[in-house]
C-alpha cells in the first residue's frame, strides 16, 4: 500500500549520480516504488557521465509535468538559475502531499531580499523542502568512492530520516541536521570561496595562500549566514556541508577549475566563454552566486564586512584584476 514514488528533477552531473544513489535504494527498500523518474532537459542524457550505469529502474522523462505527476517525493537538482522557471511551470502540477528536497547550491535575489532555493520551492509550490548538501563531487560518487553528506531540515525529523534512508549507501553516509538555512547557505557560499581558491591557483600562489583564503572564506560564510538567519548553528559548519564541502570544492571542483583558467588568462577571457569550453554543458554556480551575494551586501550596507566575497565579484566582472584576491587580504 502507500509506497512512496520518487522523481528527480534534473539530470546533469550531480542529478544523474543522485538518481543512481536513489535507484539503488528504492530497489531494496519496500516503502518505495522501484521506479525512479528523472526529468531530463535534453532528450539525450549520456554526455555527463559516460560509462556510468544509473540503474535499470531509472526512467528518463523529457516531459516535466508528466515526470512529477505521480511522485510524492521530489528531488530538485538543476543548476540554480533554472529553478525559478521550473517552479513556475510546476505550480498546480504536483501532488498535494508531496515532499521535496533540494540538492541545489545557489540562491535567488528578489526585490525583497535573498531567497534560498528551498524557500523558492516552498513558497511557489506550497510544499515542505529539506536540503542535501555535502562534500560531494559527483564524478567521485559516480564511481562509488566514499563520501558524506548532510540533510538539513526544519522541525520534521521523520521526513528528514526518510530522505536519509533514500540517499544512504555504503559509500554515501548521510546525517540529518536541524538547520535547513545553515546547511543550504554552506553549500551555496562555498562556491564563492572556490572561485577565490581558483584565482590563487591560477596565480600560482601556493598552498599557504590557498589555505588562508579558505579560512577567510569560511569566516565570511559563517558571518553572512548568521546575519541572514540568527538561527544558524555554529556546529553546522563542522558537518560535511560546511568545512568538508569547502575543502573538496576548493581542491577539485568546477568553480575552482574555471577560476584558475580565468586568472591564468589575466581575466581576459570571460567566465561564460571558459564555462562553455571547459565544462561542455555543465554549469558554474559560483560566479552568479558571487553576484547575488554582492547584491545582498550592497543593499544592506555590508560590503565592507565581507572583503573576500566582494573582491571575488569585482574580479569576476573585470572591475579588479585577479591579483586583487591576495592584495585585499594584506591591506
Ligand atoms: P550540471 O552542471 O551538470 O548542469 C547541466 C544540466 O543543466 C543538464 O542537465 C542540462 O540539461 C541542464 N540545463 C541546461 N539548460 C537548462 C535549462 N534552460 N533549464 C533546465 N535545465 C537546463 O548540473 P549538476 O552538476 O547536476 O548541478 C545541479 C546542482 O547541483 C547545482 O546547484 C550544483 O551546484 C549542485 N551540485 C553539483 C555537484 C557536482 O559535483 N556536479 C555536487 C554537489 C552539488
Ligand atoms: P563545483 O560545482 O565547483 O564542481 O562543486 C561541486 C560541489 O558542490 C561539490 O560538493
Amino acid at each position: 500500500p502507500n509506497k512512496s514514488r520518487v522523481t528527480v528533477v534534473g539530470s546533469g552531473n550531480w542529478g544523474s549520480v543522485a538518481a543512481k544513489l536513489i535507484a539503488s535504494n528504492t530497489l531494496k527498500l519496500t516503502s518505495f516504488h522501484d521506479e525512479v523518474r528523472m526529468w531530463v532537459f535534453e532528450e539525450e542524457n549520456v554526455k555527463y557521465l559516460p560509462g556510468i550505469k544509473l540503474g535499470q529502474n531509472v526512467v528518463a522523462d523529457p516531459d516535466l509535468e508528466h515526470a512529477v505527476r505521480d511522485a510524492n517525493m521530489l528531488v530538485f537538482v538543476t543548476p540554480h538559475q533554472f529553478m525559478k522557471g521550473i517552479c513556475e511551470r510546476l505550480v498546480g502540477k504536483i501532488r498535494e502531499d508531496a515532499e521535496a528536497i533540494s540538492l541545489i547550491k545557489g540562491m535567488e535575489v528578489k526585490m525583497e531580499g535573498p531567497c534560498m532555493i528551498s524557500t523558492l520551492i516552498t513558497q511557489q509550490l506550497r510544499i515542505n523542502c529539506c536540503v542535501l548538501m555535502g562534500a560531494n563531487i559527483a564524478n567521485e560518487i559516480a564511481v562509488e568512492k566514499f563520501s558524506e553528506a548532510t540533510v538539513g531540515y526544519r522541525e520534521n525529523k521523520e521526513i528528514a530520516e526518510k530522505w536519509v534512508r533514500l540517499f544512504s549507501t555504503h559509500y554515501f553516509m548521510v546525517s540529518a541536521c536541524e538547520d535547513v538555512e545553515g546547511v543550504e547557505l554552506c553549500g551555496t557560499l562555498k562556491n564563492v570561496v572556490a572561485i577565490a581558491a581558483g584565482f590563487v591557483d591560477g596565480l600560482e600562489m601556493g598552498n599557504n595562500t590557498k589555505a588562508a583564503i579558505m579560512r577567510m572564506g569560511l569566516r565570511e560564510m559563517k558571518a553572512f549566514s548568521k546575519l541572514l538567519f540568527s538561527s544558524v548553528k555554529d556546529s553546522t559548519f563542522f558537518e560535511s556541508c560546511g568545512v568538508a564541502d569547502l575543502i573538496t570544492t576548493c581542491l577539485g571542483g568546477r568553480n575552482r577549475k574555471c577560476a584558475e583558467a580565468f586568472a591564468r588568462n589575466g581575466g581576459k577571457r570571460s567566465f561564460d566563454e571558459l564555462e562553455a569550453e571547459m565544462l561542455q554543458g555543465q554549469k558554474l554556480q559560483g560566479v552568479s552566486t558571487a553576484k547575488e551575494v554582492y547584491e545582498v551586501l550592497r543593499h544592506r550596507g555590508w560590503l565592507e564586512l565581507f572583503p573576500l566575497f566582494t573582491t571575488v565579484h569585482e574580479i569576476c566582472i573585470g572591475r579588479l584584476p585577479p591579483t586583487a584576491i591576495v592584495e585585499y587580504s594584506q591591506s
